[in-house]
């Protein structure tokens, strides 16, 4: 069944889009399943989640950090993390800045935008994320390699889309300056939209994995 979805979305999805196996909160065994099926990408929202499933899986899998991140939990995935999606404040990026320096790397991260109507969900304003672009980078540790959205939770497609497409009107209009290279926007319910919009990483748990609890 996982192996199954892996293939079929990775048939479907377009070459240029990465997709990120959403694990959060399924069994080792099930990340085993996508792993044996070729797949390499796993996003996990929680710190020590994903701490406990990176110390007894392979080691050439690329963890994806998706969720909201606090700054006191960066040190655990310093050493190892492949992306971290949700930066979403200047105190963070210092953070991870910080301990990418202890661990002597660069790491990669996405800004994530405040692109949905809800105010529930994390994000820089395009206000805030123009003032970061704009100013010098004081963050040699760091590697902002592009951006991050989630659209708002709602049936209506037309907002959805509009949401997307501004986020990919931000991208484009950085995308060269910043030598950025990763859209990551779309989720289980919206990620078509969002390849349309541009989108060239996909977050996709419920879809592959099953609805969770
Ligand atoms: C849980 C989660 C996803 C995956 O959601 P699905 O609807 O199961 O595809 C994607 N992105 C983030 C940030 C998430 O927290």
């Amino acid at each position: 069944m996982i192996a199954a979805q892996i293939q079929r979305l990775t048939e479907e999805l377009p070459k240029k889009v990465t997709l990120v196996a959403v694990s959060k909160t399924k069994p080792v065994a099930a990340l085993e399943e996508a792993y044996h099926a070729g797949h390499r990408d796993f996003g996990e929202n929680k710190v020590q989640e994903l701490c406990q499933k990176a110390e007894v899986l392979p080691t050439d899998i690329r963890w994806h950090m998706i969720g909201h991140l606090q700054r006191n939990k960066v040190k655990y995935i310093a050493p190892f993390v492949h992306l971290i999606h949700g930066v979403d404040s200047e105190r963070l990026l210092a953070e991870i800045n910080k301990q990418g320096a202890k661990n002597n790397r660069t790491i990669d991260v996405l800004l994530q935008l405040h692109i949905a109507e809800e105010n529930s969900k994390f994000g820089f304003s395009y206000d805030e994320a123009e003032a970061l672009f704009s100013s010098e980078n004081t963050y040699p540790n760091v590697r902002i390699i592009g951006l991050m959205g989630m659209a708002s939770f709602t049936d209506n497609e037309a907002q959805v889309k509009e949401e997307f497409e501004t986020l990919s009107r931000f991208y484009r209009k950085w995308n060269v300056k910043k030598a950025l290279t990763t859209l990551s926007m779309g989720m289980s319910n919206d990620y078509k939209a969002a390849i349309a919009k541009g989108s060239n990483m996909v977050r996709l748990g419920s879809l592959i994995f099953g609805h969770r609890n």
